[in-house]
């Protein structure tokens, strides 16, 4: 800047590009990871001396009174102010220490929205629950239009979206690079069934001890609810789970104490059965009006209880618990009903003389650090509970 005003003329691109220049330097410096390969220092070795790098200038925060340049680490060597202990701290980041966590949460995207929520998305949005829209996310738009099509091109395996820490317990969430609309289309089926494969096979080569398959990675018209993974692969170390037997508690706390019956819509899903199979071993009458849903969950249920299992069309009891409750079939429900949701996606709210439940969630545990994402949709449903669940087992 000296130069211009001293010269009475400058470049205004060389003022832009310097600031620029700058700007990104400082960042990047202070990330906290190697962000240049050694290959570009091996193929011009004076570049050592021009610009510095993040290792080089964790040193003069560390030890204070060395490597004091912030850009350009040549008045370091020339004063003598180098840290003996530069190069080697930089090839050591460079390896890295990769940390094998206990838990690994396998959960996809869901909507472009969704991804805003994300903490790779934009932090300010990432602190609001997912119906909270922002005006400006309509500018991102083009850009999120084009991730997506990338991640559908390029994504080729799962990714670390997020890392927490509970106690001595270390959980990552990781992430396959497709959408919800994506699970639906039947020729995706066999590309997204391999990567979740492949997140498997590489969770239990690092010895991770649990994986939880979340939202869609579950469904049982893609993999059985993961059963394809175990029967493929009988000598899993890691123990793979689906969320659903905690989510069924959590279903089955939320319903009132003193229920004698209950109305089981449509209900094809895991807990929604394993739900009405614990309510008819409780007592408590489920009432159904799908023959084949009937016919089919008769099967599963204890014969001691199965008295408890009723089929019947006209007999519409005031606690509805299920997995899609459409807007008809809620028409139909009486005053006063309570909706109780078994799936991770919340009803539809259209009568007000009825009372709706949030979908089955735990609070997350005081003691979870690094959480930085507060909602995207209700996707971590399974995995907060399988936190509470292995949280419970550290106690
Ligand atoms: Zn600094």
């Amino acid at each position: 800047m000296l130069i211009p005003i001293y010269m009475g003329y400058g470049s205004v691109l060389g003022v832009v590009l310097y600031l620029a220049y700058n700007d990104f330097i400082n960042n990047m410096g202070h990330c906290n990871f190697e962000l240049l390969p050694k290959w570009i220092f091996q193929r011009f070795p004076p570049l050592k001396y021009l610009m510095y790098t993040p290792s080089y200038h964790s040193l003069r925060h560390t030890k204070f009174r060395t490597n004091y340049s912030l850009a350009m680490p040549i008045f370091d060597y020339i004063f003598n102010t180098m840290d003996k202990s530069t190069d080697e701290l930089y090839e050591r980041t460079l390896i890295g220490t990769e940390e094998t966590p206990d838990v690994v949460h396998l959960t996809h995207m869901t909507t472009l929205q969704s991804t805003y929520h994300l903490r790779v998305g934009i932090a300010p949005v990432a602190s609001r629950p997912s119906d909270n829209h922002v005006w400006y996310m309509w500018m991102i738009w083009p850009m999120a239009c084009l991730s997506m099509v990338l991640a559908w091109v390029y994504g080729s395996s799962a990714f670390v979206v997020e890392s927490l820490k509970l106690k001595k317990i270390m959980m990552q969430t990781w992430v396959i690079p497709r959408y919800n609309f994506q699970y639906s289309l039947i020729r995706e089926r066999e590309s997204i069934n391999r990567l979740i494969e492949q997140a498997i096979s590489d969770a239990d080569g690092r010895g991770v001890k649990v994986l939880s398959l979340g939202l869609f990675n579950q469904e049982r018209q893609l993999n059985g609810s993961g059963e394809l993974f175990t029967q493929k692969y009988p000598k899993l170390r890691v123990r793979l789970v689906d969320g659903s037997g905690l989510a069924t508690v959590v279903v089955l706390k939320s319903t009132p104490l003193d229920t004698k019956r209950v109305f089981l819509c449509g209900g094809g899903s895991k807990v929604a059965h394993a739900t009405a199979t614990a309510l008819c071993e409780r007592g408590v009458q489920v009432i159904m009006n799908q023959k084949k849903e009937y016919d089919m969950l008769k099967l599963r249920v204890a014969e001691s209880s199965t008295a408890y299992l009723k089929f019947s069309s006209d007999e519409i009891p005031q606690i509805w618990i299920g997995d899609i409750i459409d807007d008809k079939q809620q028409m139909g429900a009486p005053r006063g009903s309570t909706f109780i949701p078994t799936s991770q996606f919340p009803f539809k709210k259209i009568r007000k003389d009825c009372t709706y439940l949030s979908n089955p969630a735990m609070k997350i545990p005081e003691a979870m650090q690094n959480v930085h994402t507060c909602e995207v949709l209700a996707v971590y449903i399974c995995s907060h509970c399988l936190f509470a669940k292995i949280d419970d087992l550290v106690a």
